[in-house]
This record gives C-alpha cells, structure tokens and sequence, in this order.
C-alpha cells in the first residue's frame, strides 16, 4: 500500500514540476527572431564562408602562393595561376567549394598576406550544387562589401594587415585588439 502512495506522490510532484516549468517559460521574453525579417546581430569570431579582399584600389591582396589551398583540411580551395614577363604569379582562378568547406578558419590564419577572411555570409541554400562553388569573383565582389567592421568580419581581429578600422586614417596609428563584442551584439 505505501509502495502505491509513494507512486501517486511522485506522479503530482512530476506534473507540478512541469507545470512550474511551463509557467516560468510563458513570462520568459521569446528568443526566437522573426526570421529573415529580423536579422541576428553575429558575435564577433562568427565564421561565414572565406573571402578574398582587396586593397582600397580593388585589387585582390591574393599572390597566388597557394598555402591555404595546401592547408585546407578538405581539400576544397582550387587556386590556378601563370606568370607573368617578370616572373609574377599572377592569379587566374580561386574556387572554393563551400558545400563541403567546415568554416574551420584554417585559410584565413595561414595567409601571410592577409587575403582571405571569414566572412560573415552563411545563407548559403541553393538550388543547384554548383551554385556552391564561389569563384574568385564571387568571393572578391563578398570581401569588397563587408558588411561590419573587420572586427565583426573574421577571426583575425587586430594589425593594420588585415585592413584599417572604417573610421581610420593612414596616418592614425594601428587600432588596439578589441575583444569584446560591438554594442547591441547578443551573446
Ligand atoms: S589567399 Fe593567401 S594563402 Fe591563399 S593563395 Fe592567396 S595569398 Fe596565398
Ligand atoms: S575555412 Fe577551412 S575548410 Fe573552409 S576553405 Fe578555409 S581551410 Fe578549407
């Protein structure tokens, strides 16, 4: 008999729990976003797909050395290039297959010349699987559009080689490292 009023106690406390836990959750402030209509505000370090930039010119920093094609772990960046009459590798294609790319980073940190960044572009659905492979142009018109500070648009954040500040001037010193988020970013 104490075995079955044991059992009818612990069935109330369960539903009162439940019951406890849904109330607390319908006076909770949604975290959901009505997206694509609003929009999250990425962290900084948010990892979208790599992108070539440019210089203030436009004109691609990429030399063509192909050590992020080496070290890609999967293997999905095919770099062709020739020479030109001074002996200048001149860069001819830069694909990258984001279908099977896993945002590792690893591209953007082994460039010594700073030409390829995390972007924050992640909406990448699409309709037909070649459509996924990004070419140098893709990738270069992505990079020149930044959407937020350098800050917000890679996971290298400090140095004057991976570009100014917005606001910086050429003869204003390189920013300090930031380490916390811009203002209003959510957690
Ligand atoms: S992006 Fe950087 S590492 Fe890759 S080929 Fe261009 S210069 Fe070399
Ligand atoms: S982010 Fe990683 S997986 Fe993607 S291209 Fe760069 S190195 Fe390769």
């Amino acid at each position: 008999m104490m075995a079955v009023w044991r059992q009818v106690a612990e069935g109330v406390t369960g539903v009162i729990k439940g019951h406890v836990v849904t109330l607390r959750n319908l006076f909770r402030r949604p975290v959901t976003y009505r997206y694509p209509q609003v929009r999250p505000e990425l962290p900084v370090g948010t990892r979208g797909i790599p992108v070539l930039l440019s210089d203030e010119e436009g004109k691609l920093l990429c030399t063509a050395c192909e050590v992020c094609a080496r070290e890609c772990p999967v293997q999905v960046i095919h770099i062709s290039a020739h020479r030109d009459e001074n002996k200048k590798k001149v860069l001819d294609e830069f694909d990258i297959d984001v279908s099977r790319c896993m945002f590792c980073g690893i591209c953007a940190e082994v460039c010594a010349f700073g030409a390829i960044a995390m972007s924050d572009v992640y909406e990448l659905a699409d309709f037909e699987q070649d459509r996924l492979i990004y070419n140098k142009d893709r990738l270069a018109e992505i990079g020149r559009r930044r959407r937020g500070p350098i800050i917000n648009y890679g996971i290298k954040t400090e140095g004057p080689r991976y570009g100014p500040e917005p606001a910086a001037t050429a003869a204003s010193p390189a920013p300090a490292a930031k380490t916390s988020p811009p203002e209003g970013a959510k957690p």
